[in-house]
């Protein structure tokens, strides 16, 4: 059987055989525990996290202090939301996000609302982007956290970051931003876009699964976190638990890759992308989801009308892993929330296609890729229209 062609960038990406390259010795040999100060191989592992630490925060514009591990960045959404609410509660009850986060995000604040947290969760505009006049608007006096995404999973959109930190720093508010899509992709500098805490991910850049970071500022302001996990007092008691060596040697390499790369891949991404939309405007009743330049340059997403999203999928699914426009929540399939909150119904929410295209797809696939959703979304317009 020939493997499908892989267009699903969002949902996660190989590990890069550089990546591997990196992270191999501190399986075997140098597998020390880096908390082992008393002998060597906990010097060894020390000092491949030490290193793999001032990568990751210089990548960043961060320092090394501030950069926590975690097991990737669903964790990291969760220790910046949870964290700075049980931190900061004395000072305010009220955060504001938006209605297309990611659920790493959506549901750490849902769970603070049963608390007695009051969460306002901004809409978007049609083509994905908040209004910043609208967030402004919903600032209060008890206004503790902002939680706004760089870069979104499903549409690509690109929010205005630094416009939104600027916001936030005047009016003395924390800035939270998950950049599980944006790290790599686009630059990110902690400093001039006032982030306070930020979410970053191995796996959506060639990196293992299993490891991220959460950015934590500690000087203009000193952000304080409550810790989610307590144990061995790790990561300056933030986040206890033993560090995974290997994962977090190869998300530093997958990062200094990603960035060494970062303009000519994604003009290639971005080439391909453009190539990919220019044949499916062929078809009729095709709409583009999300702002058109505004966004990931990997990232396509599209609308069929007129289409059963289910069959589409069906059809395609020997050919390319893509993902539709419904979100596999545990059991359960719903429309996705991005795209309902663009204004979609749940029909045209399902007939959706999200292409994510990565480091290591060529011209061939796309143009394979592309003539195979023309020619099934044209056969299963012409059912539906017979
Ligand atoms: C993938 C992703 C996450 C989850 O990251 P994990 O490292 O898999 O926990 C969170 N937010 C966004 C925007 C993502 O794309």
């Amino acid at each position: 059987m020939q493997r499908p062609i892989y267009l699903d960038c969002h949902a996660t990406t190989p590990v890069d055989e550089r990546v591997l390259e990196a992270m191999l010795p501190y399986f075997r040999e140098s597998f020390g525990n880096p908390a082992s100060v008393g002998h060597f191989y906990g010097w060894e592992a020390e000092a491949a996290v030490k290193l793999a630490r001032e990568t990751i925060a210089n990548s960043i514009n961060a320092t090394p202090e501030e950069i926590i591990f975690t097991s990737g960045a669903t964790e990291a959404n969760n220790l910046a939301i949870k964290g700075v609410a049980e931190a900061y509660h004395h000072k305010g009850r009220h955060m504001i996000t938006v209605q297309t986060e990611h659920n790493a995000v959506l549901d750490p604040f849902a769970y603070l609302e049963s608390l007695g947290f009051e969460v306002t969760y901004l809409p978007v505009q049609s083509d994905g982007l908040i209004d910043l006049q609208q967030f402004e608007a919903a600032i209060r006096p008890d206004t503790i956290l902002v939680s706004v995404m760089a870069a979104n999973n499903e549409i690509g959109v690109l929010q205005p970051i630094t416009e939104i930190g600027q916001i936030c720093r005047d009016r003395q508010i924390l800035f939270h931003s998950d950049a599980a899509q944006a790290i790599g992709k686009i630059p990110l500098d902690v400093m001039t876009m006032h982030i306070d805490l930020l979410s970053l991910t191995a796996h959506k850049i060639y990196g293992a699964k299993g490891i991220g970071a959460l950015y934590v500022r500690r000087r203009n302001p000193r952000v304080n976190l409550a810790p989610q996990l307590h144990g061995g007092g790790h990561e300056r008691g933030m986040r206890s638990g033993t560090l995974y060596t290997p994962q977090i040697v190869g998300f530093a390499k997958a990062i200094e890759i990603a960035i060494a790369s970062q303009v000519e891949e994604q003009k290639q991404a971005l080439n391909l992308r453009q190539h990919l939309w220019q044949r499916l405007r062929e078809l009729d009743y095709i709409i583009l989801n999300g702002h058109p330049t505004q966004r990931l340059a990997g990232n396509l997403n599209v609308s069929f009308s007129n289409i059963n999203g289910q069959a589409l999928m069906l059809a395609l699914q020997p050919i390319v892993a893509i993902s539709s426009g419904s979100a596999c929540t545990s059991a359960k399939t719903a429309p996705s929330h991005v795209l309902m909150a663009l204004g979609h119904s749940k029909e045209l929410a399902y007939a959706s296609i999200r292409f994510g295209i990565g480091r290591f797809n060529t011209f061939d696939e796309i143009e394979t890729v592309a003539n195979h959703v023309v020619m099934t979304v044209r056969s299963l317009q012409h059912d539906t229209l017979n």
